[in-house]
């Protein structure tokens, strides 16, 4: 088809010419002899002017009759627009309606973000939603080209696993049995029987995956969907989320922050650079820091601290907060806030977190309470990134998972690559969404992937 998209037609360097333009009516305006038309097709957030004379041939049939949400067709010439707020309009000689648009739901403003999720599958043609799937998109091209241009491998993880790489228990089962009738053994469910032989799930991480392949090709990242069954309704928790996960080899955990730091200033300085329209629409809309926010993390360098002394500035904030706070216990999100928003006022990274709340697979440093481990911290969000240096030494590793009664024979390939050449290495896993969320001031996650997967709902 014949057809110019709306961005390239108001990137245009002056009017003139005639255009095609394909796209969804979002608002018309019909007055005595002619109908002005906003169209809008999702290339960029502007909406480009129509001005359809009451002469077109089919004007009192189709034209007069559309509805907003109705999709069309426009050829005309590109003019210099006498109106406001806008460079070109268009003045068309032919209108063809592809279908119209009785009863759209999606009516022009007002809409509250809970009544756009419930109208997911076409949420994507409000103003927010385009924008954010936009954003996403040259953020998913900006986590490519950062490992790309590093020379990292993109590899591939497998979504269902037999090992649960958090040692959480939060995942979905994969299963072929049947759930009313499963075979048995011994009163037990016979998972020898299921498609696999063994009990499956969908992965928390590609992380253990990762690990063999950076003690191969050296410097690898995975980004995929990854699954947690975890009853959290919050704000910053998915079902199915993406997630990022480098992994390099001869890497120690000073290495790793500073990755994670590059990394992410990356990513927001070419959602900066790349997205200007529908940044200054969240900046506008959503959050009027947003823009301010992203440049200032860009030119500062990031805090660092260890959770030995996040504890400390913690108990000495004067601030009640709803968790206690004593070395040993995890940070809620209301710490990591706080350390991050009022305390050091950018991000920050916490290392050396207690062993006891952290994987099995992390590092153990020589004062025996302690492992490697770093978060990065983001106002707003709190945790975006977590990370650690992995245990490299076979003898730490097996005591420990010993420790923790994680059966040696499930992690066997795993415990070959201590084997066979072990080597320092170190990774991190960032959250996708979060990372959306933290870019565009977006409140709540299940608004920024396009079909959010939380408990209870599982719709489109
Ligand atoms: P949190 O304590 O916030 O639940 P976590 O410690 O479980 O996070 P990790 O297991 O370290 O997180 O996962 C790495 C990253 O994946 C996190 O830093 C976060 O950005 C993201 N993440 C974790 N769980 C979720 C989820 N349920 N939904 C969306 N993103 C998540
Ligand atoms: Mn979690």
């Amino acid at each position: 088809m014949n057809r110019v998209r709306i961005n390239e037609l108001l990137q245009r360097p002056e009017a003139g010419g005639e255009v095609t333009i394909h796209g969804w009516v979002r608002t018309c305006r019909h007055s005595k002899g002619f109908s002005f038309l906003e169209i809008n097709d999702g290339s960029i957030i502007h909406n480009i002017q129509c001005v359809v004379d009451a002469d077109v041939p089919n004007y009192d049939r189709d034209v007069k009759a559309l509805q907003t949400g109705a999709s069309v067709r426009v050829t005309g010439r590109l003019v210099d627009s006498p109106g406001k707020g806008q460079r070109f309009e268009i003045q068309a000689k032919d209108v063809h309606v592809y279908g119209n648009a009785e009863g759209y739901p999606l009516q022009k403003k007002g809409h509250t973000m809970e009544f756009l999720r419930s109208i997911a599958h076409l949420r994507a043609r409000s103003n927010t939603f385009g924008a954010v799937l936009r954003v996403r998109n040259v953020m998913a091209r900006a986590i490519h080209d950062f490992f790309q241009s590093r020379g990292f491998v993109y590899l591939h993880t497998p979504i269902i696993t037999a090992s649960d790489c958090e040692g959480a228990g939060e995942m979905f089962r994969v299963t072929t049995l049947d759930a009313g009738d499963p075979p048995r053994a011994e009163g037990e469910i016979d998972f020898a029987q299921d498609f696999f032989g063994k009990p499956t799930s969908l992965t928390v991480s590609g992380q253990l995956s990762a690990e063999t392949a950076a003690l191969a090709l050296s410097d690898v990242y995975t980004f995929g969907p990854t699954f947690r069954a975890e009853n959290s309704n919050t704000t910053r928790h998915l079902a199915e989320f993406w997630m990022v996960e480098p992994e390099c080899a001869f890497f120690d955990l000073d290495d790793d922050v500073a990755l994670a730091e590059a990394f992410l200033k990356h990513i927001f300085s070419t959602v900066l650079s790349e997205c200007p329209d529908d940044m200054d629409f969240f900046n506008k809309r959503i959050d009027k820091t947003a823009i301010e926010t992203l440049r200032h993390i860009v030119e500062s360098p990031f805090e660092r601290m260890s959770y030995s002394d996040a504890i400390e500035i913690l108990s000495k904030s004067g601030k009640s907060f709803e968790f206690p706070i004593e070395w040993g216990l995890d940070l809620q999100s209301e710490h990591e806030r706080y350390l991050t928003e009022e305390h050091v006022k950018r991000p920050l990274v916490l290392t050396d977190y207690p062993r006891d709340i952290k994987a099995f697979y992390m590092r153990q440093n020589d004062d025996g309470k302690t492992v490697a481990a770093m978060d990065v911290l983001v106002p707003k969000i709190g945790e975006i990134i977590g990370g650690s240096q992995r245990e490299e030494r076979l003898d730490r590793l097996q005591e420990r998972m010993k420790e923790m009664g994680l059966p040696e024979e499930d992690y066997w390939w795993y415990l070959d690559t201590r084997k066979f050449g072990t080597a320092p290495h170190a990774g991190f896993g960032l959250g996708f969404e979060r990372t959306i969320q933290f870019c565009t001031g977006m409140a709540n996650i299940r608004d920024v992937i396009p079909f959010p997967r939380t408990p209870g709902s599982a719709e489109f």
